[in-house]
Formats: structure tokens, sequence, C-alpha cells
């Protein structure tokens, strides 16, 4: 069986740098991607708080992070750990549907993906209006009628991503203030095509073939409308990516990997960074910054205890 040096399980901001410092330091990292380079931000339209870049599409920055670190000898595989063995020590077991392998140490960065509503109409419309993903999708509704779920960050941003497509964007959210940043909320306020629903709740997601409307719900009043829609955007938070590691690595009551001040896992030679672990700062640039605590980290404990 091969054996890796290092092994990275992801290709978010978290992953990418921690490529790009393990490969600097000459452990020629391989990289199991998982279903998308880049994670989030390749699903995120504008990075306007990535320092460095005035404005850069989220894509575009996770290929420059790639290029980045396979300058310096860091090999990328595109598929997905199906299996991980981390019970019997260093060197590590890791699968994906085409190899196993071992490595002697594994950072993991496997990041974190969006929940979901969970109410009727919303599985059964996935591709056909119900979206997670305004870049992705954000197209296919030119002059058409968005409603966006969610009162964060990602709910304002991707709204006014979709003002360039959309006739309206009505975002519904639950309560009667937002938890987005102050920039969004001034920029949101002075977009004419966006308008709010507030303490309101989607019960239902309606249509014949593709979206065509949705059941609300005031939470105060309790009074039930229905909601011309063409397209349903949900933003309402993420659950990290760990389930493959359940059993094995720590985790906390919401299913975070619990990491120390090196990003150690609870298994020695196992290192953590990103959203995977990290449920209060989740930016692009605290990912990326975890993943170089990593990178160091598993260089360090390499060179003393791993290598042995
Ligand atoms: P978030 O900050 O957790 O916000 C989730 C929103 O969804 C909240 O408004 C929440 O309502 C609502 N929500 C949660 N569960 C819901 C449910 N079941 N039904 C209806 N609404 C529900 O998530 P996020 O906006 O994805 O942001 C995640 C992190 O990324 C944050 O740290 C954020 O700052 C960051 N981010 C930053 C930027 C930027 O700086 N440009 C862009 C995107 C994301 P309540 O408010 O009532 O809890």
């Amino acid at each position: 069986m091969e054996e890796e040096s290092l092994i990275i399980i992801g290709a978010g901001p978290a992953g990418l740098t921690a490529a790009l410092y393990a490969a600097r330091a000459n452990l020629s990292p391989l990289v199991i991607t998982g279903n998308e380079l880049g994670g989030q931000i390749a699903i995120t339209s504008e990075v306007e708080n990535y320092p460095g870049f005035d404005s850069i599409l989220g894509p575009e920055l996770a290929d420059k992070m790639k290029a980045q670190a396979e300058k310096f000898g860091a090999r990328f595989e595109y598929s997905s750990v199906t299996e991980v063995d981390f019970a019997h020590g260093s060197p590590f077991v890791v699968r994906t549907y085409i190899a196993e392998r071992r490595a002697k140490a594994v950072i993991v960065a496997t990041g974190a993906s969006a929940k979901r509503l969970g109410i009727p109409g919303e599985e059964e419309f996935i591709g056909r209006g119900v979206s997670y993903c305004a870049t992705c999708d954000g197209f296919f509704f030119k002059g058409k009628e968005a409603l966006v779920v969610g009162g964060g960050d990602s709910a304002l941003q991707e709204s006014l991503f979709l003002t360039k497509y959309a006739e309206r964007v009505r975002v519904v959210h639950r309560r009667e203030s937002l938890r987005a940043g102050e920039f969004l909320k001034a920029c949101v306020n002075e977009n004419p095509k966006i308008e709010f629903v507030w303490e309101t709740v989607i019960e239902e997601i309606r249509g014949d073939g593709a979206v065509q409307e949705v059941r609300v719900k005031n939470v105060r009043t309790g009074k039930a409308e229905s909601l011309r829609a063409d397209g349903v955007f949900v933003f309402i938070g993420h659950f990290p990516n760990t389930q493959l590691f359940a059993g094995q690595l720590a985790m906390d009551e919401n299913s975070f990997i619990v990491t120390d001040r090196l990003m150690q896992t609870s298994v020695e030679g196992v290192f953590a960074a990103g959203e995977a672990q990290d449920p209060i700062y989740r930016q692009a640039v605290s990912s990326a910054g975890q993943g170089c605590q990593a990178a160091i980290s598993a260089e360090r404990w390499l060179a003393t205890k791993g290598g042995a």
C-alpha cells in the first residue's frame, strides 16, 4: 500500500492553504479534494473580504490557491474519502473510491455544507427552483421572482447577487432583525429590487414540475399566506462535514471536531482546520489561517514523533 507523509482531506481555503504550507515544507502533500475544489467559496459569488483582493470570484480564488500550492509540489486527487481508520495510530488509513492509502499524518479540512429547511417540497424541487447556490443557479432566474431564506451574511450577499438577474428578490426571515453585518445591510437597503418579509417562516414549497409558490406563516400573528416564487434560495447556515470521523475523533455536541491550539485532534498525528472544527469564525480567511497552522503543526509533529 502506498504511504504518504501527509494527506489533506478537503480542498476549501483550509485544505488549500494547508497544502501550500506543507508543500513549501517539502512534504509533497496529497490533497483529496472531495466534491468541490474550493469548498464553500466555489459556490460563493464575489469575495470582497479576502485580504489582498478588492473583489474576486470565489471559484477564481480557489483556482489561484490550488495553483500556488501545486507550484510548490502539492498533489491533487479529485476523489472523495469514503472511510478512514485513525484508531490504530500513525500511519493512518485513508480510503477513497479508487484507492487505499496510508499517511503518517492527516489534516482534516472537510468544511461545512448548507443546512436544509426540512419542509415539504424542498427535496422534490432541488434543481427545479430550490437552490443553495446563487452563483450556480442565479442565471436561470432572469426577470423572475426569487425568494431568499435567512437573515445572515450569506442571505444578504447572495440576494444582492441575485438582483443581477431576478426582477424581485424577497428575503424571508424568521425574526425582525438581521444577523448580517452592517456593510451588507446597508447595500441591501439601497437596492430597490430587494424586499423583506419579516418574522416569517416557509412551511411548504409548491409547484407543478418547478417551483411556483411557497406557503408562509407569520410567526407573530400566525397568519398564513402564499407567495409567488420561481426560485427559493436557502441560506440558513451550515453543518460540519464530519460524519466520516464519527467515533474516531472527539467532537462537540454539534459535531465540530475538537482541536487544541496546535490544531491537533484527539488523535495524535491527525490535525483539523477550517469549518469542520470552527463553529465561531467561519470566514475564508480564518479557515485559511487555520489551514496554515495545521500544516505547520503537522510538519513539526512529523519531524519529531511522526517520522520515526
Ligand atoms: P448564519 O450567520 O448562521 O445565518 C443563518 C441565518 O439563517 C440566520 O439569520 C438564521 O436566523 C437563519 N436560520 C437558521 N435556521 C433557520 C431555519 N431553520 N429557518 C429559517 N431561518 C433559519 O449563516 P451564514 O449567513 O451562512 O453565515 C455563516 C458565516 O459565514 C458567518 O460567520 C458569516 O459572517 C460568514 N459569511 C460572511 C460573509 C461576508 O462577510 N461577506 C458572507 C457570507 C458568509 P436567526 O438570525 O434568527 O438565527
